[in-house]
């Protein structure tokens, strides 16, 4: 009898947010490390990644960590042509690779290639961070574990510092040349009081100047919530301040520095900015996986939710080369715990991914959170 080649079988129901949720956990093995877009090593945000679109969704799945080494997750081409993600083996569903982009091909006017001033996550979605150098990178005792924000810069994949004229630059030919509907501006955070406020507001107003593109700002609560206002009329749409982690036990140990912040600082500054940003245009990042109980999560996003703020759960993601490397991935099981309660409370606080106007709950590469709130899982 013929045996039918695994990957030709018949491909299982369309993808679900417990599909995401598990490819986001264990990440996968490419049969092909170099199909699809450059993937992303080092930087702040999304690392060791790589952009795939199942079922019309662009998620950010894991490839160069550890535990995608040993993920039962496959990428591998089927005789047809066609690429497919496997389990164990047996086939799940059609995958793309977003192409590369058509900007990574320019050079800024004063010489810097476009890729290492800004690069594109997800699908549609301009990224950046404005100052690569931050002052919680100094010494391991105060580094966020989990950050890799200095080895993209090593590395030389990256300049330390973006200015304005790059940025705009960069933004419309992104806009023009491969339809990018939202940016993202991240910073390290600088020495000043301000956190990198000014120089996310001129930022921004260097880039609206250029070109009609949404803005995410974000940065860590500054001094003054005046900021909240500058960073708006230059130019801001929404603002993320990342927590990150929510117990103080947690904070302390993943992010000695940045905890000397506390909660009680971020929660005030979320209730400064969201009448400057208007309901779920403040957003914050928390991942999911660093010890942080399910019920210690769900409890701060109620209290984010209570504030109008967009609580964006993602897993976290052990990225090589940082002092978390070989910590574990969370389990897909204890995302779903989060993730799917969290989509209900969500809805129910009458916030919704897509009404955000730029940034990373909209663009909801990194969690399956978006697609638990529409109710495909
Ligand atoms: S969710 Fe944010 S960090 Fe992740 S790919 Fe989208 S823009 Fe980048």
């Amino acid at each position: 009898m013929k045996q039918t080649h695994p990957t030709a079988a018949p491909i299982s129901p369309l993808p679900t947010a417990e599909l995401m949720t598990e490819l986001q956990s264990y990440g996968v093995r490419l049969a092909d490390p170099d199909a699809g877009a450059q993937s992303r090593r080092g930087g702040a945000g999304p690392s060791d990644h790589k952009a795939m679109t199942l079922d019309g969704m662009t998620i950010m799945v894991p490839v160069h960590t550890a535990p995608a080494a040993q993920s039962p997750f496959e990428i591998a081409q089927v005789p047809s042509g066609a690429t497919r993600i496997l389990r164990d083996g047996l086939p799940l569903a059609e995958v793309s690779f977003p192409r590369r982009p058509r900007f990574y091909d320019l050079v800024s006017t004063d010489g810097v290639p476009y890729w290492k001033i800004a690069t594109l996550h997800g699908r549609d979605v301009l990224a950046t961070t404005v100052l690569q150098e931050c002052v919680r990178y100094q010494s391991r005792a105060k580094t966020c574990q989990f950050c890799a924000i200095g080895q993209s810069l090593a590395a030389g994949r990256t300049i330390a510092r973006k200015t304005p004229q790059q940025l705009a630059e960069v933004a419309k030919a992104a806009v023009a040349l491969d339809g990018v509907t939202h940016m993202v501006m991240t910073t390290g955070t600088p020495p000043g009081k301000d956190r990198g406020c000014a120089v996310l507001a001129e930022s921004a107003a260097a880039v609206k100047a250029a070109v009609d593109l949404p803005i995410q700002v974000q940065c860590e609560p500054p001094d003054d919530d005046a900021w909240f206002a500058r960073m708006k009329e230059a130019g801001a749409d929404s603002l993320g301040m990342h927590l990150e982690a929510v117990t103080p036990e947690v904070r302390a140990r993943i992010m000695p520095g940045k905890a000397q912040v506390p909660i009680e600082r971020y929660l005030s500054a979320f209730e400064a900015a969201v009448p400057v940003f208007g309901k779920g245009q403040v957003s914050t990042y928390i991942l999911a996986g660093l010890g942080d109980t399910r019920e210690a999560i769900l409890a701060m996003c109620e209290a984010l939710l209570a504030r109008g703020v967009y609580p964006f759960v993602v897993p976290f993601v052990p990225i090589s080369g940082t002092p978390l490397e070989h910590h574990p991935a969370p389990q897909p099981a204890f995302m779903k715990s989060v993730l799917q309660p969290l989509a209900d409370m969500v809805r129910a606080a009458g916030l919704r991914a897509t009404d955000i106007k730029a940034g990373c709950g909209k663009c909801g590469a990194c969690s399956a959170l978006s697609t638990y709130e529409r109710g495909i899982g």
